[in-house]
This record gives C-alpha cells, sequence and structure tokens, in this order.
C-alpha cells in the first residue's frame, strides 16, 4: 500500500515546505473522527475480507503498522525519498543494510564512526564473509585506495562521531558508484534538516531515531530511507519482516509526535552548539574545539556547501590539561547531564574514549558535547565552572 500523500495541492498554490509538512504531520486528518492527530494503531492483527484478502492492506503487526507507516512518510517526505522503513533501533536499520549483502561481497567504512556499529562490522563481517577496510573518509583517496573490485557497499557518517570529521557526500558517491558499490550513509548528526544525502547521490539514507529525529530522549529507533524502491530496499524489506525488527506502534507515534518540532529543535540546537564552539576556542582550559561549523574546522569548506541551515548540534572538546582533568570535569557539571547518546533536548557530556575503549580513534582528552535546548550563557557558564575547577 502507497504511503499516505501530503495534503492537496492545487497547481495555483505554492508546494509546501518540509517545516509546513513536518508540524503538521503531512496534514492527514483521521477521515473516521476528523481527528487532526492520527490514532494509534495498536492492533496485531487485521479482519480478513471473506473472500480471504486484505484490502485494507493489512494482514498483521510484524510487517507492517499504520501508525509506522505514517511516521515513515513524513521521514521520507523530510529525506526528499520514494520510501523510509522504520526499525526498533539505529543498529536494527544499520545492520538490515549490512545483512542485504552476499558472502564474499567487500565493504568500507569509515575510521571515525558510531563505535557500535564499528564493532558489530568487526565481529560480524568475518563470520559472514564479507570483506572489510576501514578508511580515513575525510580524505577521498583513503576511500579510492581501500576499493575492490568485490566492494559493494561503501558506509559513510558525516559529520562523523565522536570527531565530527566531515565527509564530501557527492564525491564518495561518485567513487563508490566508479566501482560497483552503494553509498549508504549514517546521516544521524546532519539531521534531514542540515543534509539531505540523496540528492547529493547516495543511494541509503540511514538515522539512529533515537537521536534528533525524537529528540526527548525516550525512543529507541532508527530508520533507512532510499533513492529508489528496487531490489536492495526489498531485500532489506524482508529481512525486517522476517527478522521482525519493525518499530513499535507507539514508538512510531511519539517519534512521529516530535518530527513536528524537528526543524525548530535542529535550528535551536545548532545555533546554541555554534555560539558554544566559538566561546570555547577562546577558553584557556581548552585545546581544541572541534565542530565542523568553525571556519578554520578542516571539514568546513565541504561542510558548508553540503549542509544548511547550520553545521549541527554536536562538537567535541579536547581539555588541554589532558585525560584525568577530562574525566574531572565531566564530573563536576551540573546542568550538563554526563550521559551517553545525543540529539536530546538536554545538553548531554561524555568522555568518549572511555566507552569506545581500545582502537577507538578517540583522544583521551576529548569530551563529547550534545547540545540541547536550555540557555547558552547556562551551558557555558557551568562547563567553565567545571573546566576552571578541574585539577591541572
Ligand atoms: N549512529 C550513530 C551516529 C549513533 O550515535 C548511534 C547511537 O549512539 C547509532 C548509530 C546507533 O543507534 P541506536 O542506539 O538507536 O541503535
Amino acid at each position: 500500500m502507497a504511503q499516505p500523500e501530503p495534503p492537496d495541492q492545487d497547481e495555483h498554490r505554492p508546494a509546501l515546505t518540509r517545516r509546513s509538512l513536518a508540524a503538521q504531520a503531512m496534514g492527514r486528518i483521521d477521515p473516521a473522527t476528523r481527528a487532526v492527530v492520527a490514532p494509534l494503531h495498536l492492533s496485531t492483527t487485521f479482519l480478513r475480507d471473506p473472500d480471504n484478502g486484505y484490502t485494507s492492506g493489512y494482514s498483521y503487526a510484524r510487517p507492517d503498522n499504520a501508525t509506522v507507516r505514517e511516521c515513515e512518510a513524513v521521514i521520507a517526505m523530510l529525506e526528499e525519498g520514494p520510501s523510509a522503513m522504520l526499525f526498533g533501533s539505529g543498529m536494527a536499520a544499520a545492520t538490515a543494510v549490512f545483512g542485504a549483502l552476499e558472502p564474499g561481497d567487500h565493504i568500507v567504512a569509515p575510521r571515525v564512526m558510531y563505535w557500535g556499529l564499528r564493532r558489530w562490522l568487526m565481529a560480524e563481517a568475518p563470520r559472514r564473509g564479507w570483506g572489510l577496510a576501514f578508511a580515513a573518509m575525510d580524505d577521498l583517496d583513503g576511500l579510492r585506495a581501500a576499493m575492490t573490485p568485490r566492494t559493494r557497499l561503501v558506509w559513510i557518517e558525516t559529520p562523523g562521531n565522536p570527531l565530527w570529521t566531515i565527509t564530501d557526500i557527492a564525491a564518495a558517491a561518485d567513487i563508490a558508484h566508479a566501482g560497483g558499490a552503494r553509498l549508504a550513509i549514517d546521516s544521524t548528526a546532519a539531521s534531514p534538516i542540515h543534509t539531505r544525502p540523496l540528492g547529493l547521490g547516495a543511494d541509503i539514507v540511514m538515522h539512529s531515531a533515537t537521536k534528533i529525529l525524537n529528540g526527548h530522549s525516550d525512543v529507541v529507533a532508527g530508520v533507512l530511507v532510499t533513492a529508489r524502491r528496487d531490489e536492495t530496499w526489498e531485500r532489506i524489506g524482508m529481512i525486517r519482516s522476517g527478522g521482525g525488527a519493525i518499530l513499535g506502534p507507539f514508538e512510531a507515534y511519539l517519534l512521529m509526535r516530535s518530527l513536528r518540532t524537528l526543524p525548530l529543535r535542529v535550528a535551536a540546537q545548532s545555533a546554541a552548539a555554534a555560539e558554544l564552539a566559538r566561546r570555547f576556542c577562546a577558553h584557556p582550559c581548552i585545546g581544541s574545539v572541534l565542530y565542523p561549523g568553525l571556519p578554520d574546522d578542516p571539514g568546513h569548506a565541504v561542510a558548508a556547501r553540503q549542509m544548511e541551515g547550520g553545521f549541527g548540534f554536536m562538537l567535541s572538546i579536547r581539555v588541554a590539561a589532558g585525560e584525568a582533568a577530562a574525566i574531572d570535569t565531566a564530573a563536576r557539571v551540573r546542568l550538563w547531564k554526563r550521559a551517553t547518546s545525543l540529539g536530546g533536548v538536554e545538553s548531554l557530556i561524555e568522555h568518549r574514549a572511555s566507552v569506545e575503549g581500545p582502537g577507538t580513534p578517540c583522544p583521551a582528552d576529548l569530551l563529547r558535547l550534545s547540545v540541547g535546548i536550555e540557555d547558552v550563557d547556562d551551558l557555558f557558564a557551568d562547563l567553565d565552572a567545571a573546566l576552571r575547577n578541574a585539577p591541572s
């Protein structure tokens, strides 16, 4: 069954913006009650027609669910793709893309990427017969050199967690396609507000919807959006329904509620992150600030080309006095919350190297900051006090 259409747009009316469509969750009115908020569909099963068919398009809730479809339609609209698929987590979404590969296929993944997925790839690739190479994706020669005749999937993440390195999406897509591979991208830290990778040549976009898409730290979810409905997309759909990885309807309902304010949250959180990055550059206790919005950041020129409306809500700082001072700083903050994850309305701080363990490219003196919607002066003052009081 087709995903719900955007509201009627007669030919004389200007097309609605993504912000307007998101605010009204595509403007759908429930036909039974005229409710402006779509009902939550919890039923796991659906009545068959007398001739045994399913004219509603729904048979059982593991392959499909109306609330999930409605939420997928909003995300597909935001990413400007024809179809989206929601999963029970970002990891379930990402691993479904890899799961569509055949034994013998080769993957190129970034050196700087979400550590949980990197760890999964390192454990699973040999067991499933996939070749695997990690490349520095901010250096396109590194990607070119990592390609083999068997490379079928290039995975990138930009900005790349937790150093916020930038990959040129269009150039990476050209290299992947020239080698006969697809380009999939973890766009969690960019959000569809800042970057639309499908328009730049990516084949599949993935988000941990647990992060800014939901934005309230109360749903674990993942999503894929495709550039085209093809055999690979169908195979990923089979992996989701066969493996039972679909998002639950209540989580989809909460996620859709959050998507209505996504453009506002991203704008506020990115503006606050940019302001904090600027202030931290002059801080005596901070050795360097990693944020692609800073004019002297190595990824700034590419980021300025492929991101719009800001450079994201994530940044990292390197504490000048080293690892112990970084850990101590995270222990002293009061407003920032010492917790993992990112993209919520509450600001989070994390000593990433402790989480990622041996083999991480993350420096030991780095603190990862996810900027929420609190007052910027309060956020600055809290971290400033913690930095100044940490033993040097
Ligand atoms: N991608 C990025 C950039 C992440 O930060 C995370 C989680 O931290 C994931 C993927 C995995 O998402 P989830 O925790 O929803 O499975």
